[in-house]
């Protein structure tokens, strides 16, 4: 089943575009049925899981963390995360940077863009994460690299409202490609609404759902 799903979505995918196996709350078996069909980027929230899932698993595989990040739990992550998706300050990225150079490491982020009309999601309006990369700061920042950004759309069945949060997200990342040479990746899309987010011009999809099954939290 969920290998299948792996197979799936990498036939289904247009080859520019990364799929993140999100696999949050999920057990490393189901986790290592998808890395034998091929897949090796996972998607997770919680920093102490991702890093339990590291321990036990190949070496080979590309973890990206997906969640809101606390700065205390930056250290957890820094000796092997791929990429952190949801970077929605400065602070944040000045502790990224830290540990990225207590580990030799260059960590690469994207920042958050709040896009949703939901109260509930993170993210940072345009005008700020402007300020954070052009900002003397963030210049001087030398283990912690900018590579893209990251958006949600609002939880709705309303496909115009989700396409036209997209649409703002794209176009916020193409102004920021034209200025900052570094910035490839637009994460945007979820198992309910991958297709539009392709459609809009997303590099990288988080499908957790769609792959694993439902999540179920109260265990
Ligand atoms: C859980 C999660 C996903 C995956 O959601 P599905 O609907 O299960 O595909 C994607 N992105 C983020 C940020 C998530 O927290």
């Amino acid at each position: 089943m969920i290998a299948e799903q792996i197979t799936f979505y990498n036939n289904q995918l247009p080859e520019e575009v990364k799929l993140v196996a999100v696999s949050k709350t999920k057990p490393v078996e189901d986790l290592m049925e998808a890395y034998n069909a091929g897949q090796r980027i996972f998607g997770e929230n919680k920093i102490q899981e991702m890093a339990e899932k590291w321990e036990q698993m190949p070496k080979d595989i590309e973890w990206h963390m997906i969640g809101h990040v606390q700065t205390n739990k930056v250290k957890y992550m820094a000796p092997f995360v791929s990429l952190i998706h949801a970077v929605d300050s400065l602070k944040l990225l000045k502790e990224i940077n830290k540990h990225g150079k207590n580990n030799e490491r260059i960590i690469s982020c994207l920042l958050q863009i709040k896009i949703a009309s939901e109260d509930s999601k993170f993210g940072l309006s345009q005008e700020d994460a402007k300020k954070i990369l052009t900002s003397e700061i963030f210049n001087e920042l030398t283990h912690v690299k900018v590579v893209g950004l990251m958006g949600m759309a609002t939880f709705t069945d309303d496909q115009s409202q989700i396409t036209s949060e997209f649409k703002t997200l794209k176009n916020c990342f193409d102004t920021f490609k034209k200025e900052h040479s570094n910035i490839k990746e637009l994460s945007m899309g979820m198992s309910g609404d991958y297709q539009l987010a392709i459609k809009e011009g997303s590099t990288m999809v988080r499908i957790g759902s769609a792959i694993f099954g439902a999540r179920n939290y109260n265990k």
